[in-house]
């Protein structure tokens, strides 16, 4: 274990890790680890971790996959791992972009590259405002529609769309005001008993409904959300036609309908992109983690033509860019990545293992007293603890119990990651954890996550007295 002091910036920067519990854990020291390959991390005490979650949903081929490393070695003895992208074109990274088109049955029209998540948000902020911005420079539509429990990225644009109260807090007043929320589509926490899809979409709708009109519908630039709710609330799907309803609404008011798909993109849900499960094609999306798959930092927007012809009609310009976007090394680790994904079918193994996954959590904990809710799609499953499994009450967020998950979890003799959430129920209270492993896992590896979960939480909460 490395002292504290070296690994302080990880604990900054930590996805998993909200304010609340960032004290305790600069108290902590964390693993080292010292290789990787497939889902496997080898860490300097000797000990072996199984990955189930893939960094943070990252890692979609697992760890030291050669042919991706043979693909950054050949890009970078090209000596152009960098090239401004503002100067030069190069055919890996056109390649990329085409390959991504591709991918969405050219439903989307073009690909804008970033070097992270949150940029990606950041960019899709800006080309949404110039959507509107180009066809009448005093334009009104100036506000966006993001949702509660959202998690949009770390920047400050990108954390102001994201209802995230705990992330955002000690940042909020630098946060825009022009961002309003409505409620997350929670089928868990919000759907009253006995209640239909469709009367819990048409709520969710009239909901978003009222909210252009409280705003004025001709103020708004467009609604963000994510298909499937990664890190603030755990692996939550959209409930069925909701994804459509949401559109119909925006569409109504001529705002744009904007996925972020940074998580719950790229193959993840069990299809390239998750709106592909309803077709639901978005004017803007965003896409990460997998993208690259933790071999480069990567992201993109993709972008519809109803977007691309406005800007084309406009000022034919982006003004946007940042230096590390567009590099030959990133794009071609990404696309290797994406050559692997499609030659060894992965996305239909994510399929395939993500309902055996769901098959052998439920089997193993859908009883337990404190496993309020198992959901998720594809290779992205959340679990949700609950101190009360009728009422749905949540544990005192002092008690940490999502972190006691993962601690136990990382701990011999389990040695697997599981990716700690808190803030479930209103930003604040709630515990989940998120189960994400590899594309390429065998059924035997299934059931290890399975069973593996099952033991922690099952020790976790006779610890607690639960
Ligand atoms: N959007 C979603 C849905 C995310 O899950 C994340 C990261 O977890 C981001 C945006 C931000 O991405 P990044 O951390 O690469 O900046």
């Amino acid at each position: 274990h490395l002292p504290n002091g070296h690994l302080s910036t990880t604990v900054l920067n930590g996805h998993a890790r909200t304010a609340f519990l960032l004290d305790r854990n600069l108290h902590k020291s964390f693993p080292v680890v010292e290789r990787g390959s497939g889902s496997y991390l080898y860490l300097k005490d000797g000990r072996v971790i199984f990955d189930a979650t893939s960094g943070a949903a990252v890692s979609c081929l697992g760890h030291g996959n050669k042919r991706v490393f043979k693909a950054i070695s050949a890009i970078l003895s090209t000596g152009i791992p960098y090239l401004a992208s503002t100067f030069w074109a190069c055919e890996v990274v056109e390649e990329l972009c085409k390959k991504l088109i591709d991918g969405t049955g050219g439903k989307m029209a073009r690909v804008y590259l970033t070097g992270s998540g949150s940029e990606a948000m950041e960019a899709a902020i800006k080309l949404a405002r110039q959507v509107f911005y180009e066809n009448d420079p005093a334009t009104r539509r100036v506000n966006f529609i993001t949702r509660e429990g959202s998690y949009h990225g770390n920047t400050i644009g990108a954390l102001a769309m994201s209802g995230h109260p705990v992330r955002r807090a000690p940042y909020e007043p630098f946060l825009m005001d022009n961002v309003h929320h409505v409620s997350a589509c929670n089928a868990y926490r919000q759907r009253a008993d006995g209640e239909s899809d469709s009367s819990f979409v048409a709520r969710k709708a009239t909901e978003l409904e009222a909210k252009f009109q409280e705003l004025g519908p001709e103020t708004v630039i467009g609604f963000v959300a994510e298909p499937v709710v990664g890190a603030a609330l755990g692996c939550v799907p959209s409930v069925p036609g909701y994804l459509k309803a949401m559109r119909d609404v925006c569409h109504k008011h001529g705002a744009l309908f904007i996925l972020d798909e940074v998580m719950s993109g790229m193959g993840r849900c069990g299809t390239l992109h998750a709106w592909q499960n309803e077709d639901v094609v978005p004017d803007l999306q965003t896409v990460g983690k997998g993208l690259g798959g933790g071999y480069q930092p990567v992201a993109a927007v993709f972008i519809s033509s109803r977007v691309v012809n406005t800007l084309l009609n406009g000022s034919g310009q982006f003004v946007h860019g940042q230096t590390y976007q567009g590099m030959p090394v990133q794009a071609a680790a990404a696309l290797e990545v994406q050559r692997i994904v499609e030659e060894e079918n992965l996305v239909g193994n994510v399929k395939r293992q993500g309902l055996y996954l769901e098959k052998c959590l439920r089997s193993r904990l859908a009883d337990h007293p404190n496993v309020g809710d198992i959901r998720g799609r594809g290779l992205f499953w959340g679990l949700e603890f609950v101190k009360d499994k009728a009422t749905k009450e949540p544990f005192d967020p002092r008690l940490g119990v999502a972190q006691r998950v993962h601690d136990t979890a990382i701990s011999a003799p389990f040695n697997m990651t599981m990716y700690p959430g808190t803030g479930t129920v209103d930003g604040f209270r709630g515990d989940h954890v998120i189960l994400a492993p590899a594309y390429n896992v065998t059924e035997e590896d299934i059931e290890h996550i399975a069973q593996v979960t099952s033991n922690v939480v099952h020790q976790v909460f006779r610890k607690l007295g639960s």
